[in-house]
C-alpha cells in the first residue's frame, strides 16, 4: 500500500517536472507568463463563487472573462425590509429614486497581461471594473457624469454603494463590506490591474501616480505589480473614500450588461 503511494506521488511528480519544462520551452518569454500566470490564479482563488471566470487564449495573449448578476453578497438596506440580508442606512441617509437593485447580465473581459496603455482611456460613467463578489466598481462620477455631490453620497449604503437608474448596484467608494482602511483586495479594473484598499502591505498609504496606482508588492503579488488603490482623500469630508477616478493605466477591456 505505502509503495503504491510513493509510486503513484512519484508519478506526480515527474508529470509536473515535465508539464513545467515544456510548458516553459514552448513560450517566447517566461517572464510575461509567469505574471499571466499570477493574475489568472489570483483572478480564480479570489473572486466569490457568485463570478464565473472562463480563461480564452494562450500565454501573453489570453483573456478572462468574470460574469455575474452583479448582486451584493452582504448586508445593504437596498436589499428592501424584510430581505434577510437587509441593514438600515447609515444615520442621516436614505434610498435614491432607484429605490431597489435587481440582477444583471455582467460580463467583464479583461487581459490576463495587462500593460500600461500607450495613450491613456478615461473611465467614464457606469460600470469600470467588478470587485470581487461581483459587484460592479463606478468612478467618482454620477448621472449626467458629474462628480459626486455630497447629497448624492446621502443615499450611500455601509458600502458606499447604491443602484443606478438600472437598478445596478455599484460600489463608488471603500465601505464595510470591501475594504476599510486596509489593504485588502477589491477587484479589477477593466484594464486587468488590480484595486487595493487605501492602504499598501506595508501599513502605509502609498503614494499614487496620477491614475491613483502604482508598482510594488502585494499580498497577492509579493514580487510587484502595477495596481490602484482607493483615494486616501476622505471625500468631500462625508468619510467615504473614492475607488477610482480619472483614467485607466492600462487599455480597457469590456464591461457588458
Ligand atoms: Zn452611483
Ligand atoms: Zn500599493
Amino acid at each position: 500500500m505505502k509503495l503504491t503511494v510513493l509510486k503513484l506521488s512519484l508519478l506526480a511528480l515527474s508529470i509536473a517536472i515535465c508539464s513545467c519544462s515544456k510548458s516553459e520551452e514552448d513560450l517566447p518569454d517566461t517572464t510575461i507568463n509567469e505574471e499571466a500566470v499570477s493574475i489568472t490564479s489570483v483572478v480564480q482563488s479570489k473572486y466569490t463563487s457568485a463570478v464565473t471566470i472562463s480563461i480564452r487564449g494562450s500565454a501573453n495573449t489570453s483573456r478572462i472573462t468574470l460574469k455575474s448578476n452583479g448582486l451584493p453578497d452582504h448586508k445593504t438596506p437596498y436589499w428592501g425590509v424584510g430581505h434577510a440580508l437587509y441593514e438600515a442606512f447609515p444615520s442621516g441617509h436614505k434610498a435614491n429614486v432607484n429605490t431597489e437593485m435587481i440582477a444583471q447580465n455582467y460580463s467583464m473581459t479583461i487581459p490576463t497581461n495587462p500593460k500600461e496603455a500607450s495613450s491613456k482611456n478615461a473611465t467614464s460613467l457606469g460600470e469600470i471594473g467588478m470587485a470581487l463578489n461581483g459587484v460592479a466598481i463606478f468612478n467618482d462620477k454620477e448621472r449626467a457624469n458629474i462628480p459626486l455631490d455630497a447629497m448624492t453620497l446621502t443615499t450611500f449604503d455601509n458600502s458606499g454603494a447604491h443602484p443606478a437608474p438600472q437598478k445596478n448596484y455599484h460600489y463608488h467608494t471603500t465601505g464595510k463590506y470591501t475594504s476599510a482602511d486596509d489593504a485588502k483586495l477589491i477587484g479589477f479594473l477593466r484594464d486587468g490591474f488590480p484595486i487595493y484598499g487605501r492602504k499598501d502591505t506595508t501599513g502605509g498609504y502609498p503614494t499614487l501616480d496620477s491614475y491613483g496606482g502604482h508598482f510594488g508588492p502585494t499580498q497577492d503579488f509579493p514580487n510587484g505589480i502595477y495596481h490602484y488603490h482607493a483615494s486616501n482623500v476622505n471625500y468631500l469630508n462625508t468619510g467615504y473614500y473614492i475607488l477610482k477616478s480619472g483614467s485607466y493605466y492600462g487599455n480597457k477591456g469590456t464591461f457588458t450588461n
